[in-house]
């Protein structure tokens, strides 16, 4: 099956773009840079050589002996994506964007951040390329992650508050897209996940495959044939889809990995294909995403503020409605108990975000035989959690 969006860009049903008639041309010069270059030889090449010298890639697939062996199934293999230059996937997608920023003639970059991470990710870009930089960040998240908002001025970044709403991620998207509209001449919007108008969840997706592609080939090498399961946990849907895509017609299970928060009420956690997830708009795209019963978008928890978030990338909300992939989530005790125990049986310590994926993982494993084997995506490190973990913990 072809996995490509229609012209309009939507995924079945979901995704198009619902933006204000200002967007609409900008959208469309993007979406034509963003073909042009797709099969480009000299851009790819560019892509893949910053890929390999500059963020580190291929990333290993390791076999989780212990980890296996403690729990006693199928083999689990990590793909080691926090091994990744500043500590994630994000800056896969980052490096894509910013040259084509840069064959676009812009000169000024805006991002939005939740906890900072691809706020860090895309200071950094700009940096390597001596672009302006400007990040909208919510004050709430600023308070809560001052380490990142201190390491994007460091790059050169300028950081703008966001006073309005629940002053988080949402909040900073919209004042980002405010932006966009205002100066769409001189300014590229570099978006951190799978999710918002077209082109944007296509070309995050196309650039974060590179992670499926390597890692499709590396277990070939470990076990000469395919996983029986992917897993990867969902934020906007960027590190899954791009574990994901490369395997979507071959016969291998996956599962998305959701927040499941502090229980399964609606604005405790952030579980879009739980109850209280309903097809809507939110940020220029259709999707699922959470309501409460006044049909406003719900507050959302997570212990890991990557994860935590009310909509999801399009491509997800089709792929679960056709079955291809299943999604599932894993609360803030789970997530917290996987980071322990792949701290303490690997010395590898994760980003709260992935010990989601390690905690369904660590469900399974048990349940499947041992000639069995599965690939998670350790899609980030978890130094940027060590507070968030001693506070729960001590709690
Ligand atoms: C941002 C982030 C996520 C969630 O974003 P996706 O777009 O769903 O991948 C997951 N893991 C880490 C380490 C992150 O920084």
């Amino acid at each position: 099956m072809n996995y490509e969006p229609d012209e309009q860009g939507y995924f079945g049903e979901y995704g198009g773009r619902f933006v204000p008639e200002t967007l609409v041309a900008p959208l469309d010069e993007l979406t034509a840079a963003y073909y042009g270059v797709r099969d480009d030889g000299a851009f790819q090449a560019e892509f893949h050589d910053l890929l390999k010298n500059y963020v580190g890639r291929p990333s290993p697939l390791y076999y989780a002996k212990r980890l296996s062996e403690t729990l006693g199934g199928a083999k689990i293999y990590l793909k080691r994506e926090d091994l990744n230059h500043t500590g994630a996937h994000k800056i896969n997608n980052c490096i894509g964007q910013i040259l084509l920023a840069r064959k676009m003639g812009k000169k000024r970059i805006i991002a939005e951040t939740g906890a900072g991470q691809h706020g860090v990710a895309t200071a950094t870009v700009c940096a390597l390329f001596g672009l302006e930089c400007v990040v909208y960040m919510g004050t709430e998240d600023m308070r809560r992650q001052e380490v990142n908002v201190f390491r994007m001025r460091l790059l050169g970044a300028e950081v703008r508050g966001v006073d309005s709403g629940s002053r988080t991620l949402k909040d900073a998207i919209n004042e980002a897209l405010r932006d966009w509209v205002t100066n769409v001449e001189t300014t590229y919007y570099l978006l951190g996940s799978a999710l918002g108008p077209h082109p944007y969840p296509l070309m995050v997706r196309d650039f974060q495959s590179v992670i499926g592609r390597e890692a499709r080939e590396q277990i070939l090498e470990h076990e000469d044939r395919l996983p029986d399961v992917l897993v990867a946990c969902v934020g906007g849907g960027s590190n899954s889809i791009g574990l994901f895509h490369p395997f979507l017609n071959d016969d291998v299970r996956m599962i998305g990995v959701e927040a499941g928060g502090r229980s399964n009420s609606i604005g405790e956690h952030a579980a879009r294909f739980m109850d209280g997830g309903n097809v809507g708009v939110l940020q220029g795209t259709k999707s699922y995403l959470l309501q409460d019963n006044d049909g406003q978008i719900a507050m959302t928890h997570s212990v890991s503020a990557g994860l935590d978030y009310a909509s999801i990338g399009p491509e997800h909300a089709f792929l679960h409605d056709t079955g291809r992939i299943e999604y599932v989530s894993a609360n803030d005790d789970e997530a917290l108990a996987a980071f322990e125990t792949l701290s303490e049986t690997e010395g590898i310590i994760p980003a709260l975000e992935s010990s989601h994926a390690i905690a369904h993982a660590m469900k399974i494993a048990p349940t499947l035989s041992r000639d069995h084997f599965m690939i998670v995506n350790l899609s980030g490190r978890g130094d940027k959690d060590i507070n968030t973990v001693r506070e729960e913990l001590g709690n």
